[in-house]
């Protein structure tokens, strides 16, 4: 399309860049996307902004090139944003590549004092490396700094990127396709005799904002059919019922669960937990 636009005299811009950039990334073209800036630059005269600079962090992580990443990241002739270096961090989860996301998450909290979601990121890695108790300590400093509100909350983290779940905020545009994957995972978890007990269907009324880890699994469900474990931190305890349910759907979506709550991590897999409750 590039060369058609060439020869039918239609001048590319930016976005042009940045949609050709994001399919090369797609399909992991790190050549053809080379290429591509290049042409940017020298045959068009465009001058690649922060935008453009995240499409080939993006594409240069997904590709698992984390030390073209960082090269990049460094060498920025803008500043970096805060999306840039979480994209980093979520290529270095993606690749399980835990020394450069401890590195990585170390320098994010320094200069985002506010941001949660390298503490969520860095966590989960830590949780699939087996290292529980580093995770849960690192989910006490961020609740110690008060970037865990006191209202009840949970993240999640898909691809790098943090969703927090909390019962005040119902602005999620994607509020009804969370809601019917949460539907949908009742109704299985009630096919395999789960019973509600004290908070009837959590899918239609207003108490499931007090379970904000059963939105936050729903919600990874929903997006991420091929991940083989979902991770959730949840800023306050999970209740029996809460733990029970997502017992149940850990045994007949054949996931691992792992809720990290202010009591410890909870790995459940095949309708058990590893809390022995
Ligand atoms: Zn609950
Ligand atoms: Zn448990």
């Amino acid at each position: 399309m590039l060369r058609r636009m060439k020869k039918d005299g239609v001048h590319p811009n930016l976005a042009t860049f940045k949609v050709i950039l994001s399919a090369c990334g797609h399909a992991g073209c790190v050549d053809d996307a080379n290429a591509c800036v290049n042409a940017m630059r020298e045959l068009f005269g465009l001058r690649a902004d922060t935008e453009l600079y995240d499409c080939v962090i993006d594409l240069l992580g997904r590709t698992g090139r984390l030390d073209d990443v960082e090269e990049k990241i460094s060498l920025m002739p803008v500043q970096p944003r805060l999306e840039s270096w979480l994209m980093l961090l979520g290529a270095c989860s993606n690749q399980a590549d835990l020394q450069r996301g401890e590195y990585v998450a170390n320098q994010v909290f320094e200069m985002f004092l506010e941001c949660t979601a390298p503490y969520v990121i860095l966590s989960n890695m830590y949780v699939a490396a087996g290292r529980d108790s580093d995770a849960e300590r690192l989910l006490s400093r961020m609740k110690e700094k008060g970037l865990m509100q006191s209202g009840e909350c949970s993240y999640i983290e898909v691809d790098g990127v943090v969703k927090k779940f909390s019962c005040d905020d119902r602005s999620d545009p994607q509020e009804q396709e969370i809601h019917d994957e949460l539907g949908r995972l009742e109704r299985l978890a009630a096919d395999a005799d789960f019973k509600a007990t004290s908070h009837g269907d959590v899918a239609s009324d207003n108490t499931s904002c007090y379970h904000t880890e059963r939105l936050a699994i729903a919600f990874g469900f929903s997006c991420t059919v091929h991940k083989s474990s979902l991770f959730v931190a949840k800023s306050a305890q999970m209740c029996s019922e809460c733990h029970v349910f997502l017992k149940i759907v850990s045994k007949v979506c054949d996931k691992e669960i792992i809720i990290s709550d202010s009591t410890g991590v909870h790995r459940m897999q095949d309708g058990a937990c590893s809390c022995a409750n």
